[in-house]
């Protein structure tokens, strides 16, 4: 039996006004995109790993003086402390344009810094009731990982004041990125444990999308193609990584689910792996390497049959199996792609402690994504035993 997708009977979404460029080698366009969008100063976010390998050169040879300032020193989850730091040499440079270049911290931070050069340029703040305003400062994404974070207009900022530090997530419409150049070019020299982590973040994104509350037609189309790409591509771009069409194929698989991720809330899965970031210190990809299969099998009873189509693009078999025991062998599916990559299975692998388990599952519990889980989350209690199951 094929899996028929599933349509909502009425749905409503926001798209962005978005040129995306995608092909091999597209890096050289950004010079007369940023001519054609009439930048004149930009500033460019980005980390000490991508100026080490000589990323943060390539963009200023490309801008020459349009390049305002770099700010090179972006760690995971974005720190408040930083986002001050950096939005203090945006303003002092009087910067029109911000480029985040890398995974997706530092293409966080540039939509931080224009959320808040938008607050401090214009007579609207930056909040979530704005669904129309025009972007303020405009950003320039250039992802290097699958992390998909380009195509949204959320990022996340972890408040280091308050103990343990919290990941707060912001929405904020006008700082959805104006301007996407994926280059598969970039990603060839990506590490095997980063390309796998971040990997499993864009099949997440398309699994949470397929069975999201505000899921529509755009989003599963998108989700179901990028499970089939990424199902395609990952291994291959793990264990070849300087194969180019298989890092073009997994850019795609990322890029439709990231589109995906963009207008479909997220759920359960999602809100777990941010308590599990900014709380406990987990890099992104592998919260989301342990939780995936686990969240899985918690929402098999109320989404199986919106899950069906990745289960089959994923290449496991319906035949004589009830919708949720396709959905369980899915899940079993990615908990051993997981173990073929090398990464972490089990929250223990990567520095849990047990006893940390109750409070971030009363963390979990206040988190908007955990909410708006198509099963509802009820009681903290439910979170904690689906830790306990992933620990
Ligand atoms: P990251 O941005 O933190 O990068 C991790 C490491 O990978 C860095 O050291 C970086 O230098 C290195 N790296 C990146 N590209 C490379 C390349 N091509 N070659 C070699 N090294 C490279 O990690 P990430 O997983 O991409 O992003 C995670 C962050 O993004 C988290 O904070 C997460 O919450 C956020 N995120 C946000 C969204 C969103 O929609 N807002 C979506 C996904 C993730």
């Amino acid at each position: 039996m094929r899996a028929a997708p599933d349509f909502p009977p009425e749905f409503n979404y926001v798209s962005y006004a978005q040129e995306v460029i995608f092909a091999p080698g597209s890096l050289a366009r950004l010079s007369a995109a940023v001519e054609r969008f009439g930048w004149q100063r930009l500033m460019l976010c980005t980390n000490r790993s991508m100026r080490v390998r000589g990323c943060a050169a390539l963009i200023e040879a490309i801008l020459g003086d349009r390049l305002v300032v770099v700010f090179d020193q972006v760690q995971p989850h974005i720190q408040d402390v930083q986002v001050v730091e950096a939005l203090a040499l945006a303003v002092e440079k009087a910067v029109e344009a911000i480029i985040g270049m890398g995974g997706g911290s530092p293409i966080g931070m540039a939509k931080a810094v224009a959320s808040r050069m938008g607050e401090t340029t214009s007579d609207h703040p930056g909040n979530a009731a704005i669904t129309a305003a025009p972007p303020v400062i405009p950003v320039i994404a250039i992802p290097t990982t699958y992390a998909g974070s380009e195509m949204t207009a959320v990022y996340g900022i972890t408040q280091t004041g308050e103990a343990p530090a919290r990941k707060v997530i912001f929405s904020d419409p006008r700082i959805a990125p104006q301007l996407v150049i994926y280059d598969p070019e970039l990603t060839l020299d990506l590490p095997p444990n980063m390309t796998a982590a971040t990997g499993i973040n864009a099949l997440a994104h398309c699994i949470e999308a397929l069975y999201s509350v505000r899921r529509h037609p755009v989003s599963t189309a998108a989700a179901i193609s990028g499970v089939g790409h990424i199902n395609n591509a990952l291994l291959r771009c793990y264990t070849h990584g300087d194969d180019i069409e298989a890092r073009t194929e997994m850019l795609l698989g990322a890029h439709l689910a990231g589109l995906s991720l963009a207008s479909a809330t997220m759920g359960l899965h999602h809100g777990l792996c941010h308590v599990l970031g900014g709380t406990a210190n987990i890099p992104h990809g592998i919260a989301n390497s342990i939780i995936l299969p686990h969240a899985m099998r918690f929402n098999a009873d109320a989404t199986a049959y919106q899950m069906l189509p990745a289960a089959e693009a994923l290449g496991v078999s319906a035949n004589g199996l009830s919708p949720a025991e396709v959905i369980a062998a899915a899940a079993q599916r990615i908990f051993d792609l997981v173990g073929q990559m090398n990464l972490p299975q089990r929250l223990r692998d990567a520095g849990v402690k047990e006893s940390d388990l109750p409070h971030l599952a009363r963390l979990g519990f206040q988190n908007r994504s955990v909410q708006n889980n198509p099963r509802p989350i009820t009681e903290a209690a439910q979170l904690e035993r689906l830790l306990r199951e992933a620990w």
